[in-house]
């Protein structure tokens, strides 16, 4: 069993067989959720989804656990499940999803880390997010730094959203064993930028001399006068969607570490707009030219993370009013799901299963269901799955599986 488990994206590349269909995986970050404790509905269960609650009577609906019961996962290894992959054999660092996430093209020898623009006062961290200062903020620092100068080293800074921006090091012997500068809480002091191993000495000694240098350029600023830096890493060696399933894929997703991570496994990046509209007018747009189509929403999860009940609910119904006009293009498979649970009451991601909803004309529909959400779900045809398994039941339902034996 759990040799099959590890093997099941080699199976799937062997049975993936051509076909016409189009596959659409429609994933609303965070979507799980748990009840308000007025009226015992979750905020997926209290939204108006006319869309959803016909496709879960007509379809197949069920619960996915995202990686392992009780875990609780980041947003990263969860989208590798859902792209079929096992998270915990392909586990990326945040710098390198940022990196790619901006667009720039890693080397496997480039290292990669994520910048988080900070206030300190008196070499202590007093907010280590800067104020939440504006992108366009975040980019005049980036040029700031992108003076810094250390011999025997190319160093990219590039901005990502807000406080965040991404730093790439290329050179000779360069080393990604460096651990987090965040000392992750305020009233901390950042942490050195040390080597977790000895071939790692000379990097950390480049980033200690890059951060003494941008705490010097940016002493004056009001906010973001220090920088913490974290998620070193190398660009993993992956299998893409085209050499495992044959599927000439693309992504629809606004924020950079979403489409950085679909790069990664061969996806194509498709303009996302500003709404959920604006995502599947760019479907409607290229829906000839690929195979599969992965369309992500954050607002769900940061509401849910903001413990904004009223506000996750309010992100469900706009996405449902706008499944109307994607349905119209007739997917031969759809699945709409989060990648995992973000319950406003917990304010953070959390480890229960997501409802998944599969919309196929083979699906096994569900009569009795009077609407998508987590009670209905758990009762539901596709029963309770792993979400590395849906890779597989999406290929099924659109007739790209062979038949396994004799
Ligand atoms: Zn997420």
């Amino acid at each position: 069993m759990e040799a099959t488990r590890m093997n099941a994206i080699r199976i799937l590349q062997r049975l993936a067989t051509p076909a016409d269909s189009k596959l659409v995986l429609l994933v609303l970050d965070g979507l799980g959720g748990l009840p308000d404790e007025q009226s015992g509905l979750t905020e997926l269960e209290s939204a108006q989804t006319p869309n959803m609650d016909r496709l879960a009577r007509e379809n197949s609906i069920g619960l996915a656990t995202p990686l392992l019961p009780g875990v609780t996962p980041g947003s990263a290894p969860a989208h590798l499940a859902l792209f079929g992959y096992d998270a915990f054999e392909y586990e990326i660092g945040r710098g390198v999803l940022s990196a790619v996430g901006v667009g720039l093209d890693l080397g496997p020898a480039d290292v990669a880390c994520r910048i988080n623009f900070a206030t300190m006062q008196d070499g202590l961290i007093t907010d280590r997010r800067a104020g939440r200062i504006p992108t366009e903020e975040g980019a005049r620092l980036c040029e700031v730094l992108s003076t810094i100068e250390i011999p025997g080293v190319e160093i990219i800074v590039r901005p990502e959203m807000q406080y965040r921006a991404v730093i790439v090091w290329r050179g000779e012997g360069l080393s990604d064993a460096i651990a987090d500068t965040d000392p992750q809480t305020t009233g901390a002091a950042p942490l050195p930028a040390r080597a977790l191993k000895p071939e790692a000495e000379k990097t950390a000694e480049i980033i200690s001399r890059f951060v003494a240098e941008a705490n010097r350029l940016l002493a004056d600023e009001p906010q973001a006068n220090t920088i913490l830096l974290r998620g070193f890493g190398r660009l993993p060696s992956i299998p893409t969607f085209q050499e495992l399933y044959g599927l000439k894929a693309a992504v629809i997703a606004a924020y950079p570490m979403y489409r950085g991570l679909a790069k990664l496994v061969g996806m194509e990046e498709l303009p996302a707009g500003q709404t959920f509209a604006d995502q599947v007018a760019s479907l409607k747009k290229a829906w000839h030219d690929y195979d599969y189509f992965f369309l992500h929403v954050k607002g769900s999860d940061a509401a849910g993370e903001d413990g904004d009940f009223a506000r996750k609910v309010s992100v469900i119904e706009e996405v449902d009013a706008g499944l109307s006009e994607l349905l119209a293009l007739d997917p031969d498979v759809l699945v709409v799901t989060g990648d995992h649970s973000t319950p406003a009451r917990l304010l953070a991601h959390s480890w229960h299963p997501v409802p998944v909803l599969l919309a196929s004309r083979h699906a096994r529909p569900n009569a009795w269901a009077e609407r998508f959400g987590e009670s209905d779900a758990a009762r539901g045809t596709l029963g309770h799955i792993r979400s590395q398994d849906l890779m597989g039941l999406m290929l099924a339902h659109g007739q790209r599986l062979k038949k396994f034996g004799a």
